[in-house]
C-alpha cells in the first residue's frame, strides 16, 4: 500500500476545507485508515461504525483483537449516537477537560458502533481531543472515530510524524503531519460507569487535577504496584519498550554509575535515561536525556522520543532513573514500568 504524506501547518485557517485534511477525511469516509496527530500523541483513525475499517487498525499495528479503541469526537452532542446515558460526574469532567487529554467510559448504545471497535464489550471509551488538526479532520469526516495509538504494538507511541512513518508506512493510506505532539503521554482514561469512578490509565490529566472537581476518584488496583521486586522477571507483558533490555534503578546517580560501569567492564554497550539536572554526571555509552526533572511535563512530552531514540544506537542494555508517582509522574511511571516490562534495580 501506498501511505501519503499529508503535511498540514495547525495554524491555518478553515481546516477543515484545508486540501490535505479533505484528502484525509475522504480515506476515512471510504474506511480506509489515516494516522493523525493529537495533543497527546499520533493516533491511527478509521470508521468507528465500520468492522472493515477498525479492522484494518488492528491489522497495521498489529494490535490483539481484545483491546478495544478509543473513539474520538469533535463534538459533545455526537455522543447522543452511542452512549446510552451521560452521568452527571461525567457531564461536569466533560464541561471541564473536553476537548482534551481525558477518555472517559460510558455505557454504549448496541447496534451504532463496530463491535470490534469496542471489543465486544457494554462499554464505550470517548475522547474529544484538544488539537485543531485532529478536531478539523474528525469534522471532516462527519464520523467516530476509533483511534489507538499510531505505533506498531509493543513499540512506543509516536509523538511525531516521523515516528508513525517509521512504523506504518506502507501499512496505513495516509499520515497527517502537524508536527510534534505536545502533552507526549496518552489520555486518562477514566471509567464514569461505576458510583465512584476509577482511573483505569493514569495520562495526561492528573488525578489531582480530576478530584478538584469531582471529589474522590479511585485508581485501578493494578496500577499502584511500583514496588516490583528488585530484578524481576522481565517475563511480563511489555509495552512502549526500545530494543534493548530497560532496567529501572531505585536508587542514587551513584549506585546507577556503578552499574553502568560493571555492564560496561562485561564488555556491554550500555545506555543510560537521565534528565537535564544528571546528565553531566555519567559516563555511559549513550546518555539520553529525557526533559527534566523538575517540570515532569517536559519529561512527558520528550518520553517516547527518548525510548524510540535507544534504538538508533547499538546499546545492548539501558538503565533508567525514576520518577516521582503523582501529578503526570503516575503517566510517566506507568509508562516507564511498562517499557522495563517491571524490571527494577533496587540500591540496598
Ligand atoms: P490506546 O488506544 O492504545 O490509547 O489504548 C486505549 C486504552 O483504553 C487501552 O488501555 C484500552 O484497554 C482502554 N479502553 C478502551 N475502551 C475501553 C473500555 N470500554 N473499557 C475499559 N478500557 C477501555
Ligand atoms: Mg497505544
Amino acid at each position: 500500500m501506498k501511505t501519503e504524506l499529508l503535511i498540514v501547518d495547525k495554524n491555518v485557517d478553515n481546516l477543515d476545507i484545508y486540501p490535505q485534511i479533505t484528502q484525509a477525511a475522504t480515506f476515512l469516509k471510504e474506511n480506509e485508515v489515516v494516522a493523525f496527530p493529537t495533543e497527546t500523541v499520533y493516533g491511527l483513525g478509521g470508521n468507528a461504525k465500520s468492522d472493515e475499517a477498525v479492522l484494518k487498525i488492528f491489522e497495521a499495528k498489529g494490535r490483539p483483537s481484545d483491546n478495544p479503541l478509543i473513539i474520538h469526537i469533535s463534538k459533545k452532542e455526537q455522543l447522543n449516537e452511542f452512549v446510552k446515558e451521560i452521568p452527571a460526574t461525567a457531564s461536569i469532567l466533560m464541561e471541564k477537560f473536553w476537548p482534551g487529554p481525558l477518555t472517559i467510559i460510558f455505557q454504549k448504545k448496541d447496534g451504532v458502533l463496530s463491535d470490534v471497535a469496542t471489543a465486544g464489550l457494554e462499554t464505550v471509551a470517548v475522547r474529544m481531543p484538544e488539537h485543531p488538526l485532529a478536531l478539523a479532520l474528525i469534522d471532516a469526516a462527519g464520523l467516530p472515530i476509533a483511534a489507538p495509538s499510531a505505533n506498531r504494538s509493543g513499540r512506543p507511541s509516536p509523538t511525531t510524524a516521523m515516528h508513525v512513518w517509521e512504523d506504518l508506512n506502507g501499512r496505513v493510506s495516509a499520515v497527517v503531519d502537524g508536527g510534534p505532539t505536545g502533552i507526549g503521554v496518552e489520555s486518562t482514561v477514566l471509567d464514569c460507569t461505576a458510583e465512584i469512578p476509577q482511573i483505569l490509565r493514569p495520562g495526561g490529566v492528573t488525578k489531582e487535577q480530576i478530584e478538584a472537581v469531582i471529589g474522590e476518584v479511585k485508581v485501578d488496583p493494578a496500577l499502584t504496584n511500583v514496588q516490583a521486586a528488585p530484578k524481576s522477571p522481565g517475563m511480563k507483558y511489555t509495552h512502549y519498550a526500545p530494543d534493548a533490555p530497560l532496567f529501572l534503578v531505585k536508587g542514587s546517580r551513584d549506585f546507577i554509575q556503578q552499574l553502568i560501569a560493571e555492564k560496561r567492564h562485561e564488555g556491554l554497550k550500555v545506555g543510560v535515561l537521565t534528565t537535564e539536572e544528571n546528565s553531566d554526571y555519567y559516563e555511559a555509552d549513550v546518555v539520553q536525556v529525557c526533559g527534566q526533572r523538575a517540570q515532569l511535563e517536559t519529561v512527558a512530552t520528550a518520553l517516547y522520543d527518548s525510548l524510540r531514540s535507544f534504538n538508533k544506537t547499538d546499546v545492548d542494555i539501558i538503565y533508567g532513573e525514576m520518577f516521582r508517582n503523582d501529578g503526570v509522574g503516575h503517566a510517566i511511571m506507568n509508562r516507564l514500568l511498562k517499557a522495563a516490562g517491571h524490571k527494577i534495580v533496587e540500591e540496598l
